[in-house]
Parts: structure tokens; C-alpha cells; sequence
């Protein structure tokens, strides 16, 4: 069998073999005869969660989103990635409300570790599931809708709990967006003015090295946001089209310079057309409480030298609190540090040992999808893991699904 390597080129895949059922048959056939089952959607993880004995690919099983408009929502099979989706919603004139920063992703898979934008009042992605569709252990199909009890567990499951075939996503009429970078915050003003700061748009980014200035704000902001407010601090906007990553030109970035545009083509900063990011990177992020975020980046400036060392770019986003047990913004408005490194996975594994016992103090949450040291156990930061556990063993008691990252960092 051919190698299977992640998208950031950093891991192997285990696997002994990868199967492509074209049936939902086959799916269940898969899932009896592996002692190991995992699904692979995109690839775009940076850790073993998603490492099965066997992998399933659905890319055979994906059909076209299926838009209910008088309900306002899509139906979408396990494979369908955002790029295909919002082609979709955008000729139905509907919309998300919100995408990470590319569309690549499949929908299962980001949603399965809690993917998120950025966006004070916006939820991660999988805060817009309404329903998800799984075949489990024993074959059967379990559906949980938005109200059910197990509903709040089965969303962001890790890759655990089975296959998931569908979900329905939560739609809204269209929307414009509008995009600009600005140049000139400084430290001071992003400590003490975090919230303005972070409030200024709909969606807020601030990428920045660790050094005597942050890089950017990414500003993004609805056209039909009346909440939204201007800062009121002394900016530049860029001249011209900007990466995040520094050294990287822009032609694979969406439409900057405050032009508005559709949703689908802003709220992401990678075209869906053009390789994301850096290609040859490794990722880390980690989760604090919002009220906690200006002693965060305190702690995080302290190593700042450190990390600077192996780091190409950082962002800093906010997401809304939600309800989902394993999300890693569960019970908490959510401010979120993120780190694209270079591909040297030594360094990387030492600069996060570093950044995890800054943040010690914060109980702060890694990214599912992303590299975190291998002491980090869900028990110390989930309050619902129990619950998610039980459900687990009522959906999976052999642990088919259960892969050596799950049984280190989750049970
Ligand atoms: C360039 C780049 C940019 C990124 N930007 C962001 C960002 O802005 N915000 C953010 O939060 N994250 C970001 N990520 C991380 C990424 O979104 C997540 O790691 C996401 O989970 C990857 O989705 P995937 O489809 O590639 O899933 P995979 O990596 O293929 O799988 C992820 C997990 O989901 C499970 N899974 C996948 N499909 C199914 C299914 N049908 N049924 C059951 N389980 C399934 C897998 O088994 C695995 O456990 C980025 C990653 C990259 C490479």
C-alpha cells in the first residue's frame, strides 16, 4: 500500500490498508472485518487522531449537498469538503455563518475536532451541526438532532464514536462580507484594549512573531453587521495584498483592501484554488478562557524568544462559547493562540512542551487536530468528559474506533 502522509507532510499514516466503500453496505462490511477503524476526510490534521489500522475513505459515498431552503439547511454526506458546499449554498443564494481559514477541509473532519474561524459572537464550525448520521460498531445507524440528549457529545467526537455518513448544517440567507489588514498595533494597546480590539469586526485576527510588535489585524467584517464597531485606535490599512505568512505572496489569499464580497470568499484566508498556508508547516493551538487572554499572552511573550526560534507566523482569534461536550469551547468564551511552526518536528515538540506549561495556569485546551505535548489528558480540562465516555461505551464498548491518540489523550 502506498504511504499515506497528513497534509502538512509531518506524518505517516499506520495504516494496513485503506478502504473506499461505495456502499453504505460496504461501510458496514469495513467496519466488522477491522478490528481498527478510522475514516481519513482531508488529511489536514498534524497529530495521530485520525490513525487507523484500517482507513476509510467516503470519497466514493459523497453526493451533492442537499439544500432545504424553507428550513435552512443542508444535508451534506461525510466527504463533502467546504469548497464543494459553499459552491452550492452560493447558487442557492445561502450561507454558513462562518469558515476556518481555508475551505479544503471535509465537513466530518473539521467539525469531528471542533474547527474553528475567528469571531467574538461566532461559534466554531461545528456549533452550526443540526443533526449528525453515523454508522457505529455493531453496523447500525444512530442520528442525533439538535435537542436529543446525546446530541451535545456526538458532534465533536473525535473520530470515536463511528462513520459519520450525514450532517445537516444550520443556513442563512447570503451575506457580503468586507476585508482589511492594518498595520501599527502595538502590545500596549492590544493588552489594554483587548476587547475593542477583538470587537472592532465580525471576525478578528492578529497575526504576530512573539517579538517587539504584533504583525497584523485581520479585520473581516459582515456588511450588514450593525453591531460591529470601528476601532478607535491609529492604523494603517495595507497598501497592498498580504499572506500571513510572512515571505509568501498573496495570490492565494481571498480579497483584501475592505472590498466586499461574498461570504464564502472572505471568512477564509486561502483561496480554495491555491495551496494554504505554507505547505511545509506544523500546527499547534491552544484555548483559553476569554477573560484570561491578556495574562495569556503575557506568559506567551515571556518565552516569545523561544518560540520565535521555530515559528513562522501566530494568530490570535476569538470564538464564542458553546454547548459541545468536547469542544474545545465548551462552557467558555473562547480566546484561541495558534502557531504555524516550521516543519522541524523536534523543535516543535520542545517549543510546545514550553508554550504548554505557560499556560498552565489557564487550563488551557489544545486544538484536537493539532500538535500538543503527550501529557495533556482531556480529564484535566472537559467537565463532560465522563458523559462523553459513557456514550462512547454504548456506541463503541470494543473500541473499533479507538485509535492510541484517543486511549493517551482521552480515556
Ligand atoms: C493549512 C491548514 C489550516 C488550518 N486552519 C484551521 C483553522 O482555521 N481553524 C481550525 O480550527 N483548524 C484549522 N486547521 C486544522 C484542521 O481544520 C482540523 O485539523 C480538521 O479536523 C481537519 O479536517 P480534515 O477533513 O482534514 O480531517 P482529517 O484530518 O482527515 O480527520 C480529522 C478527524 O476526523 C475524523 N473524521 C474525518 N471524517 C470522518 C467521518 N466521516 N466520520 C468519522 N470521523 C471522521 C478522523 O478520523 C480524524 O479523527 C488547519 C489545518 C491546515 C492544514
Amino acid at each position: 500500500m502506498a504511504v499515506i502522509r497528513s497534509w502538512g507532510g509531518n506524518r505517516e499514516y499506520r495504516a494496513v490498508a485503506i478502504e473506499r466503500p461505495a456502499t453504505l453496505g460496504d461501510v458496514q462490511r469495513s467496519i466488522a472485518e477491522s478490528p481498527q477503524v478510522s475514516v481519513i476526510g482531508t488529511r489536514h490534521t498534524f497529530n495521530d487522531i485520525g490513525d487507523g489500522e484500517v482507513l476509510v475513505d467516503l470519497s466514493n459515498l459523497a453526493s451533492p449537498p442537499v439544500i432545504d431552503r424553507a428550513r435552512r439547511r443542508v444535508s451534506v454526506s461525510g466527504a463533502t469538503t467546504y469548497s464543494e458546499l459553499t459552491w452550492h449554498l452560493d447558487r442557492a443564494r445561502m450561507a454558513l455563518h462562518n469558515l476556518a481559514s481555508l475551505p479544503h477541509l471535509s465537513v466530518a473532519g473539521a467539525t469531528a475536532t471542533g474547527t474553528h474561524g475567528s469571531g467574538s459572537a461566532l461559534g466554531n464550525l461545528s456549533t452550526a451541526v443540526e443533526s449528525v448520521e453515523m454508522i457505529t460498531a455493531d453496523g447500525d445507524v444512530a442520528t442525533f438532532h439538535r435537542g436529543d440528549d446525546y446530541f451535545d457529545g456526538a458532534v465533536v467526537h473525535l473520530g470515536a464514536l463511528g462513520v459519520v455518513t450525514r450532517l445537516e448544517l444550520a443556513l442563512e440567507e447570503t451575506y457580503s462580507v468586507e476585508q482589511t489588514v492594518f498595520d501599527g498595533l502595538d502590545w500596549e494597546t492590544l493588552a489594554s484594549r483587548f476587547d475593542e480590539v477583538f470587537d472592532s469586526a465580525t471576525s478578528v485576527s492578529v497575526f504576530t512573531r512573539w517579538g517587539a510588535t504584533p504583525g497584523a489585524l485581520w479585520c473581516k467584517r459582515r456588511v450588514d453587521d450593525r453591531r460591529a464597531s470601528s476601532l478607535d485606535v491609529p492604523l494603517t490599512s495595507a497598501t497592498s495584498p498580504r499572506n500571513p505568512i510572512p515571505g509568501i505572496a498573496a495570490t492565494g489569499c481571498t480579497e483584501q483592501g475592505g472590498v466586499p464580497g461574498p461570504w464564502w470568499d472572505r471568512w477564509p484566508h486561502f483561496r480554495a484554488d491555491a495551496v494554504p498556508s505554507a505547505g511545509a508547516e506544523i500546527q499547534s493551538e491552544f484555548f483559553v478562557d476569554r477573560g484570561d487572554s491578556v495574562a495569556a499572552i503575557e506568559a506567551i511573550r515571556a518565552i516569545g524568544d523561544e518560540l520565535d526560534e521555530v515559528l513562522l507566523v501566530s494568530e490570535i482569534r476569538t470564538i464564542a462559547g458553546d454547548d459541545l461536550w468536547m469542544s474545545p469551547c465548551h462552557g467558555r468564551d473562547s480566546t484561541a493562540f495558534h502557531f504555524t511552526w516550521r516543519r522541524d518536528s523536534a523543535a516543535v515538540e520542545t517549543a510546545v512542551e514550553l508554550l504548554a506549561q505557560q499556560l498552565e495556569p489557564f487550563a488551557a485546551r489544545p486544538h484536537w487536530g493539532k500538535v500538543f505535548p503527550t501529557s495533556f489528558r482531556a480529564a484535566t480540562a472537559y467537565e463532560r468528559l465522563d458523559d462523553f465516555l459513557d456514550l462512547r461505551d454504548q456506541l463503541d464498548p470494543g473500541g473499533r474506533f479507538t485509535t492510541p491518540w484517543f486511549e493517551r489523550h482521552v480515556l
